[in-house]
C-alpha cells in the first residue's frame, strides 16, 4: 500500500476555510503523505497570483521594473488567506520578500527562464506559508520540500517543461522524509539549475509525476465539485455523477470539452495504474469520481458521458482518384502542421476527406517552438483554403463554419448492438439533421456533427436528446 498524494489547486488555496479543511484531511487519514499545492487562485476582485506574477515578469522584461502595485496585490492575496489562520503579517511579508530576490535574478537569466522563475513563485509562497500553518498552528510534523533541492528536473521549453528520468528517480527520495511533505506544484529546474515550469495549470502534472515516482496508492485531486458528471450541468439538468470512469473515456471527453485535469497529467498515472480520485473539498462525505484503467461495465448503461463543442468548422477536400495518390494525406496534414492548426477529427471517403477543426485554431495564438515562445498570427481561413487547394491540386476545398460536435463516450458501447440506431432514431424523431457521424475504431466514442447556423443551441439540444435516451 503506497501513500496518497493530494493536490490542492488555486480554488482550494484561495480561502482560509478551505486551507483549514485541507489540513483536517491529513489528520483524518495518516496515509496522506504529500500535499501538492498550486498558487492562490481567484479571490474576489484580485487577479490570480500566477497572473500577477506573469504580468510583473513581462513588465520587468520590457521596462526593467517589477511594478510594486503587483507585489502589493500578491501580498493582499496572502494576507487574505493566511491572516485568519493565525499567521502574522510580519511572517507573510518575510515570505513575500523572496520575490525581491528573484526579481534581481533577471540579469542572469534568459527572458523565458526569468518568466518561469517568477510565475512559479506563487506555488512557493503559498507552500511555504502553508507549512508554517501546518507546523506552527496545527502542530503537524510538516516539511516544505523544494523541487530545486530534490532535483525535480524538467526538460524542453522553460515554460512547458516535461519531466525527466532523473526527476523520477530523485522524487523517490520524498519517501525517506518523515511526516507530511508540502510540495509546491508547477515549478522546477532543468539540469543546469535554470528555472522551469510545466505549462499553465501544471500543478496537476507535478502531482502526477510525484505520484508515479513514489508509487502512490491514489492521486487525490480536491476540487469544488463532487466529481465528473455525465454531461455538463449547465447543459443538462442534474446529470448523473460518474463513480468510476476509465482514463480512456475521460480522455475522449476532455478532448472535446470536459475540463477535468491537465491533459498531460493523466498519461503517466494511467501507465502506472494509479487511480485518480477527484473529490469535493466542501463535501467530504462524497467519495467523488475515480479515474481508473479498467472498470466494471454496466451493459444497461453503455454510455458514460456526453460532451459537446461549438464553433468548429468542417473543411471538405475533394480530389478525383485521391485514394490512389500515395502521400496525399501526409501532404495535407503537413500543411496543417506547418501552420500550427490542430485537427480534431478526420472523416474520409474514397475521393474526399473532411477535417474538423476548431474555429479558434485560425486565431492568433501562442506557440512554443524550439527554445522560444512565438505568437502565430491570425490565419485568414478563406485564403488558407485557396492555398490548400493549390498545393494539393485538389478539385475542391471548402470550409463550412458554425458547426457543433457532440461526442458520446462509453466503454460499454463496444458491447452494445444497435447503439448507433438508438442515437439516430432519437435525433430524427426530434428533427435533427446529422451532418457527419464517426465512430472511433476503439468503439468507445461516436462523434456527431451538426449545423448551428439556424439554431445556435442545437448542439446543446442534441446533448439533451442523447442524454435522455441513455440515462
Ligand atoms: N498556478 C499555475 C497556474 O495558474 C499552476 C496551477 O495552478 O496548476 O497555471
Amino acid at each position: 500500500m503506497g501513500y496518497i498524494v493530494s493536490k490542492f489547486g488555486g480554488w482550494a488555496n484561495a480561502d482560509s476555510g478551505r486551507v483549514k479543511i485541507a489540513a483536517d484531511l491529513f489528520e483524518m487519514k495518516p496515509d496522506r503523505k504529500i500535499k501538492v499545492n498550486s498558487a492562490i487562485g481567484k479571490i474576489k476582485d484580485l487577479p490570480k497570483v500566477t497572473d500577477l506574477l506573469s504580468d510583473g515578469a513581462e513588465a520587468t522584461i520590457k521596462k526593467g521594473v517589477f511594478p510594486e502595485d503587483l507585489i502589493e496585490k500578491i501580498r493582499l492575496n496572502h494576507y487574505y488567506v493566511f491572516e485568519p489562520l493565525g499567521i502574522s503579517k510580519k511572517k507573510i511579508d518575510e515570505v513575500i520578500n523572496i520575490l525581491y530576490d528573484y526579481i534581481k535574478m533577471k540579469k542572469e537569466l534568459s527572458d523565458d527562464h526569468f518568466r518561469a522563475l517568477m510565475m512559479g513563485a506563487g506555488e512557493e509562497l503559498f507552500s511555504r506559508l502553508d507549512t508554517v500553518y501546518l507546523k506552527e498552528i496545527r502542530g503537524f510534523n510538516a516539511k516544505y520540500v523544494d523541487p530545486r533541492d530534490i532535483g525535480h528536473y524538467l526538460m524542453g521549453h522553460p515554460l512547458d517543461g516535461k519531466v525527466t528520468k532523473e526527476a523520477e528517480e530523485n522524487l523517490k527520495k520524498l519517501l525517506d522524509i518523515e511526516g507530511i511533505i508540502v510540495y509546491p506544484g508547477f515549478f522546477a529546474i532543468d539540469k543546469k539549475n535554470r528555472p522551469m515550469i510545466y505549462s499553465r495549470g501544471g500543478t496537476d502534472k507535478t502531482a502526477a509525476d510525484v505520484s508515479v515516482a513514489i508509487g502512490a496508492s491514489v492521486y487525490e485531486n480536491w476540487k469544488e465539485v463532487d466529481g465528473v458528471y455525465s454531461a455538463d450541468p449547465r447543459v443538462v439538468k442534474n446529470p448523473v455523477l460518474m463513480e468510476e470512469v476509465t482514463y480512456k473515456e475521460i480522455r475522449e471527453l476532455t478532448y472535446i470539452s470536459f475540463n477535468v485535469l491537465h491533459q498531460e497529467a493523466m498519461l503517466p498515472v494511467m501507465n502506472a495504474g494509479i487511480p485518480i480520485n477527484l473529490r469535493n473539498l466542501t463535501n467530504l462525505e462524497h467519495k467523488g469520481t475515480f479515474i481508473v484503467n479498467e472498470r466494471k461495465i454496466n451493459l444497461d448503461r453503455p454510455v458514460i458521458g456526453i460532451a459537446h463543442i461549438e464553433n468548429v468548422c468542417f473543411i471538405n477536400i475533394e480530389k478525383c482518384l485521391m485514394n490512389e495518390e500515395i502521400g496525399f494525406a501526409n501532404n495535407l496534414l503537413k500543411i496543417f502542421e506547418e501552420h500550427r492548426i490542430s485537427i480534431d477529427q478526420i472523416t474520409t471517403g474514397i475521393d474526399s476527406m473532411c477535417l474538423i477543426v476548431s474555429e479558434k485554431e485560425f486565431k492568433e495564438k501562442t506557440v512554443h517552438s524550439g527554445v522560444s515562445e512565438q505568437i502565430r498570427r491570425e490565419i485568414e481561413p478563406e485564403e488558407f483554403m485557396r492555398w490548400l487547394k493549390e498545393n494539393l491540386d485538389a478539385d475542391l476545398v471548402q470550409i463550412r463554419k458554425k458547426k457543433g460536435l457532440i461526442c458520446v463516450v462509453g466503454e460499454g458501447m463496444r458491447h452494445t448492438i444497435g447503439l448507433l440506431s438508438r442515437i439516430s432514431v432519437a435525433l430524427s424523431k426530434n428533427g435533427v439533421n446529422i451532418e457527419i457521424i464517426d465512430q472511433g475504431p476503439s468503439e468507445r466514442n461516436i462523434i456527431i456533427g451538426v449545423d448551428l447556423e439556424d439554431d445556435k443551441q442545437l448542439a446543446k439540444k442534441v446533448v439533451n436528446i442523447i442524454y435522455n435516451e441513455f440515462f
